[in-house]
């Protein structure tokens, strides 16, 4: 069906089938006709690319995709939008709907089934209720994905993709740089979804080598991230030894063999500083 980012459309739809939104499973449909088409196109959907999209809602996003990926699987939670999604995406065959929560999926396996040998991305405005949960799922699993790419609330989108060293950065934006290298491709405002949300958003895109780019084991490597910004104000050494359950002076000999001073904080180490921490932990 065509014109789903129409209100009048949207409106009729969600009349006929008795649909209301619900708050909790973070259901803000995309009525802008401009920003779908440019994310299938920035996140990769092209000919003899498989795509994964998280939350259909009334499947504005999923035909755009479905136009120009090779083939679409999208994981909705709520069941009521079925028979709209039904309607809307009939003319869209290389569309599959999996109607489950995206968390409790086994997505090496959906991979596997639904996408043999082909390169696949990930392309979604995610519900904001689970963003970080989602993506680290995503990231921690090491699926065989090229890309990320999602709409997520602005603050958000600062945060995943603060630079190291940037007063920004948080423990959220370093676990995100482990696995993949991230940027903001473009802002949208509150007024191009229903019902409109109380906050303005982006579209970030996270491009996931196939190389480690951080020369360390995940569980150091979080250890020392989690430690480091566990407790804001204080100084590094005082979170690394309360995090890692050392003393301060050890904190502090740690740091100094990483070439750190002892009063540096969590949000100024560079990336390689975080790796060389948890290399000698
Ligand atoms: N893609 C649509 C659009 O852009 O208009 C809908 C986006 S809406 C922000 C988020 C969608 O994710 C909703 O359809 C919601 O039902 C679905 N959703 C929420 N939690 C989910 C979960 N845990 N697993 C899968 N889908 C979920």
């Amino acid at each position: 069906m065509d014109n789903l980012s129409n209100i009048g459309v949207i409106k009729d739809l969600l009349t006929r089938y008795g649909f209301t939104f619900s708050k909790s499973l973070g259901q803000n449909f995309l009525v802008n006709p401009s920003v779908c088409p440019r994310m299938a196109e920035l996140g990769g959907a092209a000919p003899g690319v498989g795509v994964i999209e998280i939350g259909a809602g009334i499947g504005v996003l999923t035909a755009e995709l479905s136009k120009r990926a090779e083939k679409v699987v999208c994981i909705e939670i709520d069941r009521r939008l079925l028979p709209i999604l039904d309607e809307t995406l009939a003319g869209c065959s290389n569309v599959k709907i999996v109607n489950a929560d995206v968390l409790q999926v086994d997505l090496q396996a959906l991979i596997r089934e639904e996408f043999p040998g082909m390169p696949v991305v990930v392309c979604a405005n995610l519900p904001y209720y689970i963003t970080s949960p989602i993506l680290m799922a995503l990231l921690e699993q090491r699926l065989p994905i090229d890309a990320i790419t999602v709409m997520v609330q602005r603050e958000a989108a600062q945060r995943l993709c603060a630079e190291p060293g940037t007063r920004e950065v948080g423990a959220i934006s370093i676990a995100i740089r482990y696995y993949s290298l991230p940027k903001v491709l473009f802002q949208v405002s509150r007024g191009s979804f229903m019902p409109a949300p109380d906050v303005d958003s982006s579209v970030i895109r996270l491009d996931i080598p196939r190389q480690p780019l951080v020369d360390a084991s995940a569980p150091a490597f979080f250890k020392v991230v989690r430690a480091a910004f566990s407790m804001r104000r204080k100084t590094l050494s005082n979170c690394l030894a309360s995090g890692l359950g050392i003393s301060k002076t050890d904190a502090v000999q740690l740091l100094g063999q990483a070439g750190i001073p002892a009063s540096a904080r969590a949000e100024q180490l560079t990336l390689k500083q975080f790796t060389d921490i948890a290399n000698l932990v």
